[in-house]
């Protein structure tokens, strides 16, 4: 193992906690190993005490900060433009190794924790174990397996095979199944149970709910007994309320959420991870990678219709995550992670403060962390930081840029932010071949 510096002293930057409260003007942050020690005057004491190994930095008109913690990533599919790309051009190893190559960029993009609900074979435990041992260089991170699944599918069609494995999904066609199934992914390391609730429908509209209450019980009832949290995709109200009524524990996108499922959410004390980041950067820059356009105001109006309601959810007490959905050629990995602060700002009305309070404080229950042991900067919390040129807490597109990262602190270590941005050429087999856009008739040829 590494061994530890003796600490780094952080000054005269102004410190946002992460819990939503105004910045403290002018003050001193000493973090030793993984730790805050102290936060305010006794912080030069402290590092003093601490020797002449000591890092200096000063951070005199910057902003100090908890790194981001990104609850909704998908660091094993490796920015597919397609569901066929996803499906049937990812081999094990080759996603793995391009996995443990894109991990970093989260660090070098602020972001010092996220959850990866569901990944392609087991690569989303393998990964988070390297981390942790040294192998690989990453964010600390938790991890779900395969996204559990029924016969009636998810958002990627008849593309989900009707019993087994493709990709990020396991399909499954009985109650006993979902228990085995569920056993099994704990078994193998998964820290959450991911249950894909909605998926869509040749001829339908928008996303039906694919899983009755029953079923989701099966999940969550053996999941909670081995000590595991359950999250599930829900891209309707009716799913979302079903899931609160089944005790899932956070709820990705509850999308077009209404009163009932509201009520539910609370009730039950469901948290949201709403990820608009991927509905707003296809409706605001689709045009720019050539994405549908059809799909643009059907998705702006998916934003509205749920922001307004998850802001009386955020009022109620329900807390919300920040999740950026990256790892689709929508999301590619280092871009995104704080746009949806941007997003739960002008969509939802939350104040800059509370939207980082969204992607840091909250972040702890993606974590699996008690609140306020981590996405803090306070005494005891872990040394998980940023120094941050502008004021976030003013304006949180700051964040989005990463030319404004001075310092990322990952477990109290110093992120080497002076290198390029990693950059590497496609893997063979990669990509889907197309062997046109459109079909050469002879009337074409001639015209
Ligand atoms: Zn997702």
């Amino acid at each position: 193992m590494v061994s530890d510096p003796p600490g780094v002293l952080i000054t005269g930057g102004s410190v946002i906690s992460g819990r939503g409260d105004a910045p403290q003007a002018a003050t001193d942050v000493f973090i030793s190993g993984d730790v805050i020690v102290a936060v305010g005057d006794q912080a030069r004491e402290l590092a003093r005490v601490a020797g002449p190994g000591v890092e200096a930095v000063d951070a005199t008109g910057l902003t100090v900060m908890p790194g981001l913690i990104d609850a909704h990533c998908h660091i094993s599919f490796g920015e597919p433009a397609s569901n066929d790309e996803l499906f049937f051009h990812r081999d094990q190893s080759t996603a793995a190794m391009l996995a443990a190559f894109n991990v970093r960029k989260l660090l070098l993009a602020g972001v010092t924790g996220f959850l990866d609900a569901d990944c392609l074979w087991n690569i989303g435990p393998a990964l988070r174990d390297s981390i942790e041992a040294g192998i690989v260089p990453g964010p600390r991170m938790t991890s779900g397996m395969n996204a559990l699944l029924t016969t009636a599918g998810g958002t990627a069609g008849r593309l989900i095979p009707d019993t087994g494995t493709a990709a990020y999904a396991h399909v499954m066609g009985n109650r006993d199944e979902m228990v085995r199934t569920t056993r099994q992914q704990i078994k193998y390391g998964a820290d959450w149970v991911k249950i894909h609730v909605t998926g869509s429908l040749p001829n339908r509209q928008g996303e039906l709910t694919m899983w009755s209450l029953d079923e989701l019980r099966a999940v969550t009832d053996t999941a909670h007994a081995l000590d595991t949290p359950a999250i599930a995709h829900c891209r309707s109200a009716h799913a979302t309320r079903l899931a609160a009524e089944a005790g899932v524990d956070m709820i990705l996108h509850a999308s077009f959420i209404d009163e009932p499922a509201l009520a539910a959410v609370v009730e039950a004390g469901c948290s949201i991870v709403p990820t608009f980041t991927f509905l707003a950067n296809l409706a605001d820059h689709g045009a720019k990678v050539g994405a549908l356009s059809t799909q643009v105001e059907l998705f702006r109006g998916e934003i509205d219709a749920t922001a307004t309601m998850l802001r009386t959810a955020h009022d109620a007490g329900v807390p919300i995550l920040s999740g950026s959905e990256s790892g689709f050629a929508l999301t590619p990995y280092g871009h995104w992670h704080a746009r949806e602060m941007e997003v739960l700002v002008s969509a939802m009305g939350l104040t800059p403060l509370q939207a980082i309070r969204c992607a840091t404080f909250n972040g702890a229950q993606a974590l699996r962390r008690e609140p306020g042991t981590i996405g803090v900067v306070e005494v005891g919390a872990a040394a998980d930081l940023l120094v941050v040129q502008g004021d976030p807490s003013r304006d949180v597109t700051v964040l989005g840029d990463r030319s404004n990262l001075r310092h990322v602190f990952s477990r109290g270590r110093a992120v080497d932010l002076a290198g390029p941005w990693p950059e590497r050429d496609p893997l063979p087999g990669e990509k889907v071949g197309q062997w046109a856009a459109d079909l050469l008739t002879w009337e074409l040829a001639r015209g």
